[in-house]
């Protein structure tokens, strides 16, 4: 048992108290193990004496057995020849005489010591005379006289002298062998005693050893444990603090970029801007990023269960992408099976991170062609379906030696198109864990210039399309303008709050605090409050709880968050105070504009719209793109705009120009098209950037595009046309 127990220590990892304990557990056997062969090895000697003695004593028993009988037979003879004298020969005389030769034959083949052989061989001589002077008194001729007699009696005393000296040392040497195997018999016993009590104390001491070892070993455990659960709870903290702390001041520089974007500014100023935007929100990102892998990987991640419409949710995704894809040149696809359930219970933010994800990769790391997204579905069980999104691509591909790493943290296959994109390599972990925490699973099949295919499966149950109607009136106008009281203690958040909400045509109320913003609350009537989560004198959770508590309906007031801390625990501690929604800084435009809406009377804004679906942004390109257009509208005013889009159309026409000039020179061609494709996507003309990058597909593989160069010339025509009738030109 011992040696089991010290293999396993053996076997065990490597510390300096299962170092020790396995030594002392080595001395302590080897001692037990050799004390334990040597009384063993003492104790067979002891009862192999024991056995001889035993085997001894009994030998000589069995010869004093037969002298017993010698002395007897000698006996017979010497009264069979008295009764021969008076009553004439006897009968039994000759059994008598043949008993005592068989007797003295057996008595000398006895194995006996010395002096007693030699005693037994003088006995022996002399019972053989003894019955040779018997057997000559028996067979004389005439009649046996009372001489004989005497003369016989005469012998048999000489006899009885070396029988009786026999016969006592036989006696001694009985008790002699008994004694010397009752005391090997002894030490034997005392022997195999020591022994088992040898093995005892080896086993008793290796037991202590071996408690102590693991008592100890559990208490380093446990302490051990203890000090990662402190880390683990500390690493929590130091993320939410941390998330706190850049999120905060993101917010005021993000904030400020947006404002100094609204600004009249130079193209080059405006460039600035767009840089600082751009590396602010991949900042943002990045960090949102890591958040939500922390809180993934630490098990404190929270799924809803909610009714949501699917082809809202790729619609978003839809719209969130498509602007990449328009600027990439790429088409666009969403397939939906057309007999999918419009409404599915589920978490529906976390399936749209997931496809945004995918999705985002694919338009990422495609340089021409077409992104897919098909969505499937088959029955799974009474309650739900399982459905499959597809994200397959016609792009760079991933070598497959890269492929078995890409679901772990931080990993990227082409680190140059990553950079020229951003990301952290955490997207698709994220998506990993999402789609596992969620019940399905994920993967993968590329080859590298053949594209990828990036497929998840889910099962989802089908929600409740009543839940999902009642909440709002879908005729109403989506936009008025409301009361808002805006709870936020930072002066530069009050600003951008400010500005961007009294654009929209809002009307604000500030309170510096929380205290403030339950006494503006219960003596004035507001839609809505947006509430800072971190204010002096009193936060935003307890003038939510004390809000709730006013009398009338002013208690019933929508309450939305506004927070840069996004653990989940912290959201649900905001929701169980009363707050309505949880929205994070910094502040997602679309996403505290929508929340405005959503939760306040007139504004509700349909939850489920069908999706015009499959939605293509390649095949039938429409000439403007009123999204981008206004948004660089809203950047850079009208006055500049307008300017950009002459310089764009007369850049077109000079292109176009040098297209038809270049003839049979495809490079040339390839060269100019490439310029009109990504000034056509830029400025929100996609026919036009659709058709450059056609015509430079064209023009790579070698082939002059003629029939693609009249498109072009129509494309510029009837854009200009357009523009100039909506007065961008
Ligand atoms: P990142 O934030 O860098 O995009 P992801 O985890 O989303 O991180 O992706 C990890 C890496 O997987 C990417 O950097 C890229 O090398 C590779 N990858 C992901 N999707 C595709 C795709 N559709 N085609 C080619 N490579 C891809």
């Amino acid at each position: 048992m011992s040696f089991a127990v010290f293999k396993a220590l053996k076997a065990a990892p490597s510390s300096d108290l299962i170092r020790s304990a396995r030594s002392s557990l080595l001395f302590l056997s080897a001692v037990a193990v050799l004390g334990t062969l040597m009384a063993v090895a003492v104790g067979v000697v002891a009862l192999t004496r024991t056995y001889h003695a035993l085997d001894d004593a009994e030998s000589v028993a069995r010869t004093l057995q037969l002298h017993m009988q010698v002395d007897m037979v000698h006996d017979e003879l010497r009264g069979d020849v008295a009764t021969a004298a008076t009553a004439g020969p006897q009968p039994d005389f000759e059994r008598h005489a043949a008993q005592l030769e068989a007797y003295v034959r057996q008595l000398e083949a006895r194995p006996l010591p010395q002096p007693l052989a030699s005693e037994v061989r003088q006995v022996a001589s002399s019972a053989r005379f003894y019955l040779a002077a018997v057997r000559q008194v028996m067979h004389k001729s005439g009649p046996i006289t009372a001489a004989d007699v005497l003369a016989i009696s005469d012998q048999w005393r000489a006899l009885e002298g070396p029988l009786d000296r026999l016969t006592n040392e036989l006696h001694g040497e009985v008790g002699d062998a008994q004694e010397r195997g009752s005391i090997s018999y002894h030490n034997g016993l005392a022997l195999l005693v020591l022994a088992l009590v040898l093995i005892t104390v080896g086993l008793v001491y290796a037991g202590r050893s071996i408690t102590r070892t693991v008592l100890a070993t559990g208490r380093q455990m446990t302490a051990a444990s203890e000090a990662a659960r402190r880390a683990g709870q500390s690493r929590a903290e130091f993320l939410a603090a941390m998330s706190h702390e850049i999120r905060t001041p993101m917010t005021g520089v993000l904030g400020m970029v947006d404002l100094l974007a609204a600004e009249q500014l130079s193209p080059l100023q405006r460039r600035y801007v767009e840089g600082m935007r751009a590396s602010g929100r991949h900042l943002v990102n990045v960090i949102n990023d890591i958040l939500d892998f922390t809180r993934i990987e630490s098990g404190r991640l929270e799924l809803e269960q909610i009714d949501f419409s699917l082809p809202d949710v790729l619609e978003r995704v839809r719209s969130l992408v498509h602007p990449l894809a328009v600027e990439r040149g790429l088409a666009l696809q969403m397939k939906l099976n057309p007999h999918s359930p419009p409404v599915l219970c589920g978490d529906p933010t976390r399936l749209q991170q997931v496809l945004l994800n995918l999705t985002t990769n694919a338009v990422k790391f495609t340089d021409q062609g077409t992104v897919t997204v098909t969505v499937a579905h088959v029955p799974q069980d009474d309650a739900g379906l399982r459905y499959r999104f597809e994200v397959r691509d016609t792009g760079v591909g991933i070598p497959a030696e890269r492929q078995g790493e890409l679901f772990n943290a931080f990993r990227q296959a082409d680190e140059t198109i990553s950079r020229r994109f951003g990301g952290s390599g955490l997207g698709l972990a994220i998506s990993k864990r999402l789609v596992e925490a969620m019940g399905g699973s994920i993967g993968m099949e590329s080859a590298p210039g053949r594209g990828s295919l990036f497929w998840f499966e889910l099962p989802v149950a089908i929600g409740d399309m009543g839940r999902l109607g009642t909440r709002g009136d879908p005729d109403r106008k989506p936009s008025q303008p409301r009361r808002i009281l805006v709870a936020e203690d930072v002066e530069i958040n009050r600003q951008i709050l400010g500005t961007t909400l009294r654009r929209a045509g809002h009307t604000l109320t500030f309170a510096h605090d929380g205290e403030q913003a339950v006494k503006l609350a219960q003596e004035q009537t507001f839609d809505l409050v947006l509430m800072d989560v971190q204010m002096p004198i009193m936060d935003g959770i307890e003038a939510t709880r004390r809000i709730r508590q006013l009398p009338g309906s002013n208690s019933e007031i929508p309450i939305l968050a506004l927070t840069a801390n996004v653990m989940a625990q912290e959201r649900e501690r905001y929701l169980s105070a009363g707050m309505d929604e949880c929205l994070t800084k910094p502040i997602d435009w679309d996403q505290l504009f929508g929340a405005i809406e959503r939760h306040t009377p007139g504004g509700d804004q349909p939850m489920f719209r069908p999706v015009p679906l499959p939605v293509s942004a390649g095949e039938e390109q429409s000439l403007l793109n009123p999204a981008v257009i206004e948004s660089l509208k809203e950047m850079a005013g009208p006055e500049v705009l307008r300017e950009w889009m002459q310089t764009g159309l007369s850049g077109y026409e000079r292109g176009h120009a040098a297209m038809s000039d270049a003839g049979d020179d495809p490079e040339t061609i390839a060269l100019e098209a490439h310029k009109i494709k990504g000034s056509g996507n830029t400025l929100g003309l996609p026919r036009i950037g659709a058709l450059g990058a056609r015509i430079e597909a064209e023009a790579k593989r070698g082939v002059v595009p003629e029939a693609m160069l009249a498109e072009l010339q129509q494309a510029i025509t009837a854009t200009k046309a357009r523009l100039t009738a909506l007065d961008l030109l």
